[in-house]
């Protein structure tokens, strides 16, 4: 039989795993146990749903046998096995998606695997840490399936040939490496599996004695779990290696019979920026798994969710696609999302600290699903937290305790979105809400503009941005009215008209600010108009977003207003550059500047004049 070679990332996987840590070399282990637990469960699904099965009175448990003599440790499941075609999908190319996850963090970490191998998991391959050789004796589940035997050193290839006998599943015999004697020790053996296994389904046998206590422990009574059992379940359950950084264990009866295990990772997994992770909330009837990643069960920014859900409800032959239009499946994703976010607002309000440490990770999800969860949308917004005018730099604040500080009279919630704060304290729109003591609150990202548009009120306060020209700020009391010498009525009347005509299409109206204290300019949007993160997004996505129109604002104390106002009849070819510059430092105070090319020759050309003096 001719060997085939392995696709060129397996070979590259295969590599760094064989050269890797000897400190993660035991979760090979793991791994193994892991997939003969998930073809267990696999076979169990097939059973109960009626399809034919291959020898179906074989006992479904996972047994290891070690052989001191011949240095060789087997591993026997009796799932649902593999075809040729699966042989050659599953074990010659990178099936698992944590697999490439893992290859870019090598990548990100400076090609170091230190501590990664644990982490994420690599899957079968991980064998070849301690094997020098490994062959995969199986038959799959289905009754016309082959005898096969799949062989490799995972080093260039593998061979497939017939391994006539051979029982339904699988039977991975591997050859240590002469530096990896321990793991044929029935000792060193049974305390990786009592360290990683506990919470396998299956009853697991190392030489014929069982090791693990089968234990589902979702259905237990909250009283009888401890911390440890809670993070062990969470790491077996979410395949991950952190701690959970929230759990949510309840049982219910009405509207449905559930009992739910719930967990929030600390790490948010797609900041390593892989896509998006697949949904981890498995479906459970009765302790049997129906489906491990069910997709249409809870929403899509759910996906970060941990742990396991069973329903005696549900029924156990559901088919996976019976169960995307199954009311029932529905009902139990409502009931969960309610408790989720609801444990989540309790948490926020009693241990603010660690709530916000976790919103600072996931927001992005709370954020996804204001923009995109018709369903639960109005539950999210009190899971909102946000930097404010009223609070120093880093700390957040909710949009409860927003409206119990909003002004006597204030109808309206006050929000700039910005890349940082300062760009936003240095801009000119804060000056007037500050000056009435009216709060601000400041939104960093550009998804907080959809946060916005889709919410559009919070408790009946309307979201309004800062830039709006339709907001009604009330005079301020003489004693903090701005103070310096302001133009004349007559003149500023004049300049207002002159600029309009000067700066032509783009401004809608130039007029004396209520809103302006310290800086001499200021742009307005209307009401209806596209905000600047929205134009960036069509921008992005290679359509022409609309003209920018802005009324312009004008502080007729500003120094330079006034001296803008003296030159435009003595010197109208400078007054013309300045009012020109002007608005440009307006629009990219807005975030509206689309193209600066036009400002560096200006600015050149103004710094030129005033030189010349
Ligand atoms: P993962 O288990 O995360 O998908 P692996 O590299 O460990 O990644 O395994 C690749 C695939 O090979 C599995 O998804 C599964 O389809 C198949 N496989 C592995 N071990 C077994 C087994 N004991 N029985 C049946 N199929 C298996």
């Amino acid at each position: 039989m001719t060997t085939q070679p392995f696709q060129a990332e397996v070979r590259q996987l295969l590599d760094i795993v064989i050269h890797s840590l000897y400190t993660d070399r035991e979760i090979f282990v793991r791994e193994l146990v892991s997939n003969a637990s998930d073809a267990l469960e696999k076979l169990r699904h097939h059973q109960l749903t009626g399809a034919e099965v291959y020898q179906p009175d074989a006992a479904t448990e996972i047994s290891l046998t070690t052989d001191e003599e011949n240095n060789t440790l087997t591993l026997i499941d009796t799932g649902i096995g593999l075809t040729r075609a699966e042989l050659i999908e599953n074990l010659g190319t990178i099936a698992h998606s944590g697999t490439r996850a893992f290859l870019d963090a090598i990548k990100e970490n400076g090609g170091s695997t230190s501590g990664l191998i644990g982490k994420f998991g690599v899957g079968f391959y991980s064998v070849f840490m301690a094997a020098q050789e490994v062959k995969v004796f199986t038959h799959s589940y289905q009754p016309d399936a082959e005898p096969l035997v799949w062989s490799s050193d995972g080093a260039t290839g593998y061979t497939i040939d017939d391994a006539p006998g051979q029982a339904r599943g699988c039977r991975i015999v591997i050859t240590l490496k002469e530096d990896a004697a321990e793991f044929a020790k029935p000792d060193r053996l049974r305390g990786i599996l009592e360290k990683y296994s506990n919470f396998v389904p299956f009853p697991i046998l190392l030489n014929g004695e069982r090791v693990n206590t089968v234990e589902a422990l979702w259905l237990k009574n909250k009283n009888e779990v401890t911390p440890e059992q809670y993070t062990e379940f969470y790491r077996f359950a979410g395949h991950a290696w952190d701690e959970p950084r929230f759990h949510l264990h309840f049982s219910a009866d009405a509207p449905i019979q559930i009992n739910a295990l719930l967990f929030v990772p600390t790490e948010n997994q797609e900041k390593w920026g892989v896509g998006q992770t697949e949904p981890g909330v498995a479906l459970y009837c009765r302790r049997v798994l129906i489906d491990p990643k069910p997709q249409d069960f809870l929403p899509e920014w759910l996906r970060f969710l941990r742990g396991v859900v069973d329903s005696e409800d549900l029924p156990l032959n559901i088919s996976r696609e019976s169960m995307q239009d199954s009311a029932l499946v529905r009902k139990l994703g409502d009931v969960i999302v309610r408790r989720l976010i609801k444990q989540l607002e309790t948490e926020g309000a009693e241990n603010a600290e660690k709530y916000e440490a976790f919103y600072r990770d996931f927001s992005r999800f709370i954020k996804e699903g204001i923009a995109s969860d018709n369903r639960n949308r109005d539950l999210l917004p009190k899971l909102l937290r946000y930097e404010s005018s009223l609070n120093d730099a880093g700390k957040l604040t909710s949009l409860p305790d927003y409206v119990t500080r909003m002004k006597e009279g204030q109808t309206e919630i006050y929000y700039q979105i910005a890349p940082n704060r300062s760009s936003i304290e240095g801009g000119p729109y804060l000056e007037a809400f500050k000056a009435r003591d009216l709060e601000v609150l400041f939104l960093f990202e550009p998804l907080d503009d959809y946060v916005m548009t889709a919410l559009r009120e919070f408790d009946g306060r309307k979201f309004v941005s800062v830039d709006r020209a339709q907001i009604k700020l009330d005079d301020l009391p003489d004693a903090t009215q701005p103070k310096g010498e302001s133009l004349a009525e007559a003149d500023t009347a004049s300049l207002c008209t002159w600029l309009k005509e000067t700066l032509g299409e783009g401004v809608s109206e130039v007029t004396t600010s209520s809103r302006l204290i310290d800086s001499p300019v200021l742009a307005l949007q209307d009401e209806g108009a596209a905000s600047p993160q929205f134009r960036q997004m069509m921008r992005a996505m290679n359509q022409e977003a609309p003209g920018v129109k802005v009324k312009l604002e004008i502080n007729p104390r500003h120094p330079l207003i006034r001296n803008l106002s003296a030159a435009h009849a003595a010197n109208p070819d400078l007054a013309k550059l300045v009012a020109t510059q002007l608005l440009d430092n307006a629009l990219l105070s807005a975030g509206l500047l689309d193209d600066p090319r036009d400002m560096v020759r200006r600015v050149n050309d103004i710094m030129a004049a005033a030189l010349h003096k």
